[in-house]
Order: C-alpha cells, then structure tokens, then sequence
C-alpha cells in the first residue's frame, strides 16, 4: 500500500519546514498548527484518511501491475473508459468531503502529473527534453504519494501582446545552465496551497516565447532559495458554526520566488526549448484530463450549491413564488448540464497511440466556460434568495451568552429553530460574501485561464466545417434554377 494516512501527510510537511511567509513573518515551527493553515491542512488530511476507509476502499485505490502495490486512484493513467468513470467516482468522494471548495485537493495535481507523464513522446529525441526523468518522477511520485502544489503562470505587470519585447525582470528564468542542473531566478504568479505540499510542479506559461520562460521540472517545497508569499488570510475565525467553511477549506494561494534555486538536473522535464514547452500544453494529456477532474470536482459543488439554496427556500418558506423557483431552477439547469457534458465527454472519449483513453476536451472545455461564467449568478441568487438573512448573523458566543434564548425565539425561521437558522445562512454567507467566498467566485472564474480567451479556443479549435456544410446543402437545395 502506498498511500499515506492524514497524520503521514501533516508530518511530512511539517519536517519539510519549507520558506513561508505570512504576515511579514516567516512560518516558524509546524506549519500544521499556523492559525492560517491548520484548517486547510486537518481537511487535507481528512482526504489521504478517506483513503483508507473500508467502504471507500474499491473507489480510492488501483492496482499498480509493476509493483503490485495499491496506489491512489488519482495517479491512474486510464486506458479504457471504465477506468476513467473509476477516476471521476473517486475525484467525487474527495469533492465531496470539501463540498467541491478545495480545488487543489490532491487529486488536482495527481491527475495533472498522470497526464504529464503519458504524454512523453513528445518530449522524445527533442533538444533538451528529458522524457524519462518525467517517467521516474511520475513512479516516484506514487511510491511516496506525494502532495504537490503548482505554478504556471508569470508575475502579471505587462500583459500587452508585445510585453516580451520589453526587457522583464520579474518572470522566472533560467539564469544558469551548470554541471548539477538549472538555476532559476525571478517569480511565478502563484501557487495556491503553496508551502503546504511535499513538492511544487512548476511549468512554463501557455504561449510564451523566450527559451529561458520555457521549462518544466518538480522540486521539494524546502528547497533552498524557495520562497511562498502568502496573501492575506481569509480565515474569519476558527469556529465552523460562525466560519464553517472558511475555517476548514482556506487553501490560501502564494506568490513564488525563485532566488537562485537549482534544480538539479534529474528533476528537469525540459528547458531552452519554447517549441516543445507550447506543444507539451497544447497537444499534450494535460489539458483533457485537468478538464475531466475538474468537471467532476464542479458537479459536486453545483449539489452543495442547489442544496443551499433550496434549504433557504425552505428555511424562509417562500417556495410558491414563481421567481424564486425559476431562479433554483437556473441552478439546477447549470447542475445538470455540467452533469451531462461529463459523461459525453466520457462516453466520447479515445484511445490514443499509446493506449491512453483520452476524454473529450470539448464538451469539458464547453463545461468549464459555462461555469466560469455561471458561478457568479449562483452565488447571487443565493444572496437574492437569503436577503437580511445572509447579514443577520449572531456568532455562537450570542446564543451562548444570556440573551442566547431571546435568539433562539426571534431568528427562528419557519419550522427552525434560531440557532439552526442562522447556522444555515452563516453556510450561505460563508460561500458567497465572506473574503473566502469572494475568492472561490475569482478562482472558479480564473484558475483555469482567463474566460475570455478559453472561449477564444473553443471556437478556435471547433469543428465548424460540419454545420457550415450543412447549411450550404440546404441552399444549395433552395437555389433558384
Ligand atoms: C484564486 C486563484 C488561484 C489560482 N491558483 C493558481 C495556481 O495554483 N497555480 C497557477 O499556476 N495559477 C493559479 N492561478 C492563476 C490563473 O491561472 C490566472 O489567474 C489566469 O490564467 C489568468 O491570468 P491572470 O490572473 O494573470 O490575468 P491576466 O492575464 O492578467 O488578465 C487580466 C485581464 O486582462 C485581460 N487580458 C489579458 N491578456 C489578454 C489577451 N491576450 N487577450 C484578451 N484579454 C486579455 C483578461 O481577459 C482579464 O480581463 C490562480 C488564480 C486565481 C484567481
């Protein structure tokens, strides 16, 4: 069995004692006991746990044929389309525990890496590739069920279409090629749960041009000259019932700087090599299977945003009104939309020549879009469905305290009482107002690329000889002979 327990996970990262900084300090004794992480980290850790649980067993894991080890479900590679519904039920029961509000729970970077590793050949016979220090990383990787974070993107201070004329020293370079590897200096825009993974994948950004953006490798989160920056915490406090969700699912995101950091040469996928960086995003298992977890990840988000809602109808009793049931119903239309693109993504996908079985990215493409557009109607009708109700919310230590009865009696809701009402909207509050629920608004709008040019991709890479013959047909048929 290679798959570790939760208290395995929060050890590791603790002995890592990786450069953090929060607050203008540097994170100093076990991080999993930092008021900014120790949420975060206990769900993390309640994820590598569920692994191990009896009745979820069959879903968690496979058997690795080589070493006949069982490992993560997450690392699979699949090669039939069972496989892949096998590698959704299991991102579903991680989705679920976090409500769908962890986007980088394990199974995020574990999917990515997969992907990564079967799509070696293009990397093969190119210049300065390396595709089988990718392949070891990858079995590595599973032998020790590594937790990693991720960085692609660089600083943003110039996003002009002719920024790379202009001389840049904020982005993270190859500033030295030496007999032990690479050395890498200047920043990457961010890395959310940076600083709390065993390991940070950092990889070019899509469409670059200069052959010393381009590079692709794996390192320890401790090594020297590393450094995570954290922004602000939006932990509003430790209570789950006054912060249930920020409490536990804070993932918090970092900026990284590289200051002079080596990366010796057996952790390089690739560098110097824009040509090949481009096409490993682009043509390579990436994309399609980042696609597929997340989608999976959505769906289950969308079931814990409809079940809000439709309790706050309840709650407040106001169900007969015909708007407020058009507007659950948006939810449930986007639900099961998102649903549906899923399996026809499954049900479409291919086997590539390597055997792999590939889901098809347009209907995920398709899907992620929608959301990231969607996500913000969502959390609005929330707030027009909850009204006063999303602000009038006492903290625990109210009901508590002598006037908790008097609480109790005028915030009841109908057939609820006060405590549990306000316990409901303190949910809906946590996940579309607070600084928490803001920023899963913006990461579900961006973490995956700007919706503007994802949209730009889908029309660019869609198939729209077919309906264009289709109607030439027609007026081919209606001309005037
Ligand atoms: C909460 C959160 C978590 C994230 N986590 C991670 C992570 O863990 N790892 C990681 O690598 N990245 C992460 N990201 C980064 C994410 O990939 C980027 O935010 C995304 O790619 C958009 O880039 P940007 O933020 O630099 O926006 P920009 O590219 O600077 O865009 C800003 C605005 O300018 C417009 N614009 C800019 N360039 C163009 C153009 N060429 N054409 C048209 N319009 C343009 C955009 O439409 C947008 O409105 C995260 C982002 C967020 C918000």
């Amino acid at each position: 069995m290679v798959m570790v327990t939760g208290s395995e996970y929060l050890d590791r990262i603790n002995r890592l004692e990786s450069e953090v900084w929060v607050g203008g300090e540097r994170v100093k004794g076990p991080i999993s006991e930092h008021p900014v992480f120790k949420g975060v980290m206990k769900s993390q850790a309640e994820l590598y746990d569920l692994q191990h649980e009896i009745n979820l067993k069959d879903k968690m894991f496979y058997d690795d044929l080589p070493t006949g080890e069982k490992v993560g479900m997450s690392y699979l590679i699949p090669k039939s389309r069972a496989e892949l519904r096998d590698r959704r039920k299991m991102i579903q029961v991680w989705a679920r525990h976090t409500a769908g509000l962890m986007g980088r729970s394990p199974d995020y970077m574990n999917t990515a890496l997969a992907a990564f590793a079967s799509s070696t050949t293009i990397l093969t016979d190119q210049p300065n590739c390396f595709p089988d220090n990718l392949k070891n990383f990858y079995e590595y990787a599973i032998a020790h069920d590594l937790s990693f974070t991720h960085t692609f993107i660089n600083p943003q201070n110039n996003r002009s279409l002719l920024a790379f004329i202009e001389e840049n020293s904020t982005n993270a370079r190859v500033v030295k090629r030496i007999e032990e590897g690479i050395v890498i200096k200047g920043a990457k825009l961010l890395a959310t749960q940076g600083g709390i993974t065993d390991e940070i994948i950092v990889f070019s950004a899509p469409g670059i041009q200069d052959p010393s953006h381009a590079f692709a490798f794996s390192i320890p989160s401790n090594t020297e000259g590393l450094k995570f920056v954290c922004r602000k915490s939006f932990i509003q406090d430790d209570s789950k019932y006054n912060s249930p969700l920020s409490s536990r699912f804070e993932e918090m995101d970092s900026i990284v700087i590289f200051d002079d950091v080596l990366i010796p040469w057996d952790r390089v996928f690739f560098y110097d090599n824009v040509k090949t960086a481009n096409e490993f995003y682009k043509d390579g298992n990436f994309v399609p299977f980042a696609l597929h977890q997340i989608v999976s990840r959505q769906v289950v988000k969308l079931e814990f945003i409809l079940g809000i809602a439709e309790l706050i109808v309840d709650t407040i009793n106001i169900r007969e009104y015909q708007h407020v049931q058009s507007k659950v119903t948006e939810i449930i239309k986007g639900l099961e939309t998102s649903k549906a693109l899923l399996l026809v993504s499954e049900i479409q996908a291919e086997q590539n020549d390597q055997g792999v079985m590939v889901p098809d990215r347009t209907p995920l493409y398709v899907a992620v879009n929608q959301f990231q557009e969607a996500y913000p109607r969502f959390t609005e009708i929330i707030q027009i469905l909850g009204a006063s109700g999303m602000v009038l919310l006492p903290e625990e230590e109210q009901f508590t305290s002598a006037i908790g009865q008097q609480l109790e009696h005028y915030l009841q809701g109908f057939e609820m009482n006060g405590r549990d009402r306000v316990q409901l909207f303190s949910l809906a509050f946590d996940l579309c107002m607070s600084g928490f629920g803001s920023r899963q608004t913006l990461y579900e709008r961006f973490f995956f690329g700007d919706p503007v040019r994802l949209s730009q991709i889908i029309y660019q890479s869609y198939d729209l000889d077919q309906p264009v013959a289709f109607v030439n047909e027609m007026i081919e048929k209606n001309k005037l002979t």
